[in-house]
């Protein structure tokens, strides 16, 4: 039985076809993120990789550390599987989820907090391990954001997702709901995100898709160092000297 923490572990599975075309990105902070759930300023997350083999353990601490930069926290790649964030790679039918940012607290030690499934081709499994910690960073999904301009063809969309094996209320959960208002920091709607599915012009009445963004955008970028400010490397050490 999946507790009450389900809501916002998603299980993202629908659409992920490689891309066809690269997207201008756009200068401008701009994202969804669940405010309860991001991480103390400055720490240290402890990040545990485990039912995978060294080489896939490489590709994805490579994939996880393309956020670092952009934020104060600090990638601690562990040997045990008690960390913070507990990422599995077991071929066990989960698909691609994770918690949402400290969400992964409230989860026994012994549990994971996310799941990839390491047989994707590789634009598949950049998105996957790219987006999926960008939930562990506590971003929500883009294409749910309140403002975004996707005109939905409902009816099509359950059709298709059904398809997929997703029930009516995980198409809601995961494609149609907006986030509670009051527990979220918003910026710009940007379609660029890698916290965006793909949505196929099929399911949409306007028949203007979303392709698939394999990249973390500059809008990503910009919208997690405003909720993890990074130090600027150049800025001048404050020494106190004693008298
Ligand atoms: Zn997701």
């Amino acid at each position: 039985m999946i507790d009450n923490l389900s809501r916002y572990a998603y299980n993202d599975l629908a659409f992920t076809h490689p891309r066809t075309e690269a997207l201008a990105l756009i200068r401008h902070t701009r994202g969804i993120a669940s405010s309860p759930h991001l991480w103390p300023q400055g720490s240290t997350l402890d990040i545990s990789l485990f039912d995978m083999s060294d080489k896939a353990k490489e590709y994805v601490k490579k994939n996880i550390n393309l956020w670092q930069p952009y934020t104060n926290l600090k990638f601690n790649f562990i040997n045990t599987n008690d960390g913070d964030i507990r990422i599995s790679g077991k071929e066990d039918g989960t698909g691609n989820w994770s918690l949402i940012g400290t969400q992964a607290k409230q989860k026994p030690v012994y549990e994971p907090t996310m799941h990839i499934d390491l047989i994707q081709t590789p634009d598949r499994l950049n998105h996957s391990i790219r987006h999926e910690f960008g939930h562990a960073l506590g971003l929500l999904h883009e294409h749910q954001h309140p403002d975004n301009n996707i005109q939905w063809d409902k009816e099509k969309l359950y059709d298709e997702s059904e398809k997929l094996g997703h029930t009516k209320q995980v198409t809601d959960e995961n494609f149609l709901n907006h986030p509670d208002s009051t527990t979220t920091i918003t910026s710009a709607y940007d379609s660029t995100s890698v916290m965006h599915y793909k949505v196929p012009p099929e399911v949409t009445t306007d028949g203007v898709g979303v392709a698939f963004n394999e990249d973390i955008s500059e809008g990503d970028k910009q919208f997690i160092a405003s909720l993890y400010p990074p130090v600027p490397l150049d800025k001048p050490q404050i020494v106190l000297l004693s008298a």
